[in-house]
């Protein structure tokens, strides 16, 4: 391993761009959670499974652009389309074919989705999904599950940034506010619950439920550890919102890669709302709200006002649409039966060796999903998931390491696959971690 014993990793043209970013954003970059020591590397162009930087670096890209690329990067069919399209323009007032095929196709494989409205992220898609839900059931509250990111509306926020510091303070709610000066309003609205844990569902549910109009749920939700969810969580969950009138909001943003109808088909969650985007976009900007049809018949309007106003300048764009409807089509049975097995083969690779090596570290996730925790016992929850400060700088050097071995492994969140990607990387990626351990060890 030439790289890991070498000089590291060589990025002077990464620098460069990194100090003229400085000058323009208040970080140096406009996104938050890419690393940044010393720098963050500028991407120069995806091929396939790899990313290539501005230094030449060639990187096995575990993010794919945070889950979202599925099929990697410059996916011929995706880009012929698009080039296609960009000549007859690309965004009209009008709706055009595009959008009613994209929502058909999505509609046919998620049995939770009888209509559909497209925005442009995940964080519009959830925004609207609990909006729907209030207008629908006249209630402002929700209820959300501790540490599991839904995108940036206030009430889908609260309760992420949980940490040691608030569980173990009995006076302080872990309906902690997302950032400082959020109107304390917000968090009276919030209910954060325990992912797998009936007791604490009850409890808090049971308290609030009068004015409760949607428990917002990821069935494995990635920065809360990408943890499987316990089958008696997922039926409480749906006996309690049954039992007050609440509504289920599946956030399958990001596991709809997971399945044709994401995580909730695959352990078994029946929402009456679902938030999608990433993968459905092939590449581009894109949300959906979806879910029974009376519900959303909040955003028909019988007498000229819907009850509730939707709009987007750049809402079911055809870009979006067509690539989305490219991307999600080469996502056949057979597509997701071979992510599904070089998942499983990574991460059978991954604990064989954490147990070769006698290593206390565990692994976590499904089908194109994989999270590694430096944690001998598998966690159950977010708070078991966690990590203490120590914890913390490992998984920063597991994530150095990795880059030294040209692989972009995500620091602190899920990791995923492409199609573009064959056993042999799967193969590499285990062989890194191997190394990593076989260091820790030395
Ligand atoms: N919900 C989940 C589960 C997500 O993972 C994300 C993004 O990472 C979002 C919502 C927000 O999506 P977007 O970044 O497209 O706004």
């Amino acid at each position: 391993n030439v790289l890991r014993h070498g000089r590291g990793y060589p990025r002077s043209r990464s620098e460069h761009f990194f100090k003229k970013g400085r000058r323009v954003f208040p970080t140096g970059i406009t996104r938050v959670t890419v690393d940044h020591e010393p720098s963050p590397l500028y991407i120069s162009r995806g091929e396939g499974a790899y990313l290539i930087d501005v230094d030449g670096n060639r990187l096995l890209d575990l993010n794919n652009n945070f889950t979202t690329l599925i099929h990697g990067h410059g996916f011929l069919p995706v880009a012929d389309a698009v080039a296609d399209l960009l000549h007859r323009g690309t965004c009209f007032s009008n709706p055009t074919e595009h959008e009613i095929t994209l929502a058909e196709l999505l509609i046919e494989r998620i049995p939770a989705i009888e209509h559909i409205r497209f925005v442009n992220s995940g964080t519009e898609a959830v925004m609207f999904a609990i909006k729907a839900a209030r207008a629908f059931t006249c209630r402002p509250g929700i209820a959300r599950i501790e540490g599991a990111y839904h995108g940036a509306y206030d009430w889908a926020e609260t309760g992420q940034a949980v940490s040691p510091a608030i569980w173990n303070d009995p006076l302080r709610s872990p309906a902690v506010p997302a950032y400082r000066g959020m109107p304390p309003s917000v968090r009276d609205e919030v209910t954060v619950i325990r992912f797998n844990d009936i007791a604490d569902l009850e409890r808090r549910i049971a308290s609030a439920a009068p004015s409760l109009a949607c428990i917002l749920i990821d069935p494995m939700p990635s920065r809360a550890g990408l943890i499987a969810p316990e089958p008696s969580f997922l039926a409480a969950v749906e006996a309690i919102a049954k039992k007050y009138g609440i509504l289920i909001v599946a956030d399958e943003v990001l596991n709809l890669r997971q399945s044709h109808a994401g995580a909730s088909a695959r352990y078994g969650l029946h929402p009456d709302l679902v938030a999608a985007g990433k993968i459905i976009g092939g590449g581009f900007p894109i949300g959906a709200v979806g879910g029974r049809k009376d519900v959303m018949r909040v955003f028909a309007s019988d007498s000229g006002k819907p009850l509730l106003p939707q709009g987007g300048t750049f809402s079911a764009n055809p870009v979006s649409m067509v690539a989305g409807r490219v991307a999600m089509e080469a996502m056949t049975d057979g597509a997701f039966a071979a992510l599904e097995s070089l998942g499983d083969g990574i991460r059978a690779g991954l604990r064989k060796e954490i147990e070769r090596q006698g290593a206390a570290f565990s692994v976590t996730g499904a089908a194109s999903l994989f999270r590694i925790h430096p944690k001998g016992k598998q966690p159950t929850d977010f708070r078991e998931a966690y990590l203490a400060p120590e914890e913390a700088e490992l998984m920063g050097r597991l994530s150095r390491h990795f880059l030294n071995c040209g692989i972009l492994l995500p620091n602190g969140a899920a990791a995923c696959l492409s199609t573009a990607m064959t056993t042999a990387d799967g193969d590499a990626v285990v062989a890194a971690f191997a190394d990593f351990l076989s260091i820790l060890e030395a």
